[in-house]
């Protein structure tokens, strides 16, 4: 299969200088923490700290930036753009969250639309998607998701600088963590989505990753599961535990 493990630790807006340190000085203390050919890892704090992390975190360990914006940048006041993060020597950025789906008000084809320019210049994007409760209860889930990779496919025509991350809404920050089972549905009818739709190589090598409520606890089940590629950690990345995480797939 070939797909290397993948987990990103989205600090979100969390964090002060001091706490940062902190983190910073578990995760490079941590021991037996698979390889990079095993294990790609990607940390990504707020902005403000992308710099500091970048020179004091160890060298095996990546980063990501938790937004940016869609196009050049120029007079968009509080935005930041793709080039910026390039030139910082930031590799990786997160888009179409769903925290910025819902609060921002972040449409798929705007989501798309950053996905296509953050490739452009040369940034790999964990683009996630995923349904809401209600949407889940009405029996739309797989439609939802659906829709989100299609207006991502409709802007983007090279897939090896994309990690899906699935992230049911109703399992972000609640604790309520998606099944094995119901993670793999979903990721085996997203791999299913991208053989018909896009190509058989692409279904066979992108990496999808889940995210909602994964912990220490729950994580060595759900990277069993055979279309699971690995995590994005919301609140365990910022505890120890996220160590134990690391190792989920060992
Ligand atoms: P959580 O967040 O692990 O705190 O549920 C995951 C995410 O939003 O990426």
């Amino acid at each position: 299969m070939g797909r290397n493990f993948f987990v990103g630790g989205n600090w979100k807006c969390n964090g002060i200088t001091e706490e940062v340190k902190k983190i910073v000085n578990v995760l490079n203390a941590a021991a037996d923490v698979p390889p990079k050919e095993k294990l790609e890892v990607v940390i990504s704090p707020p902005f403000v700290f992308l710099p500091h992390v970048k020179s004091s975190l160890r060298q095996d360990f990546s980063l990501a930036a938790q937004n940016a914006w869609v196009r050049k940048g120029g007079a968009f006041t509080g935005e930041i753009s793709a080039e910026m993060l390039v030139d910082l020597g930031i590799p990786w950025v997160i888009l179409g969250h769903s925290e910025r789906r819902l609060l921002l008000k972040e449409s798929n084809e705007f989501v798309a639309e950053k996905v296509a320019y953050a490739l452009s210049q040369g940034l790999k994007v964990i683009v996630c998607i995923g349904e809401t409760l209600e949407q889940r209860e009405s029996g739309q889930a797989l439609i939802v998701v659906a829709e989100q990779l299609k207006a991502i496919s409709g802007k983007v025509s090279d897939w090896g600088n994309i990690v899906l991350a699935y992230e049911p809404v109703w399992a972000i920050g609640t604790g309520k963590v998606a099944t094995p089972a119901q993670a793999q549905e979903v990721h085996a009818d997203l791999r299913k989505w991208l053989k018909s739709h896009i190509n058989p190589k692409v279904a066979e090598t992108v990496r999808i990753i889940y995210g909602g409520s994964v912990t220490s606890a729950n994580c060595i089940e759900l990277a069993g599961q055979p279309d699971v590629d690995g995590f994005l950690v919301g609140g365990a990345s910022l505890k120890p535990e996220f160590i134990d995480i690391l190792k989920a797939s060992l």
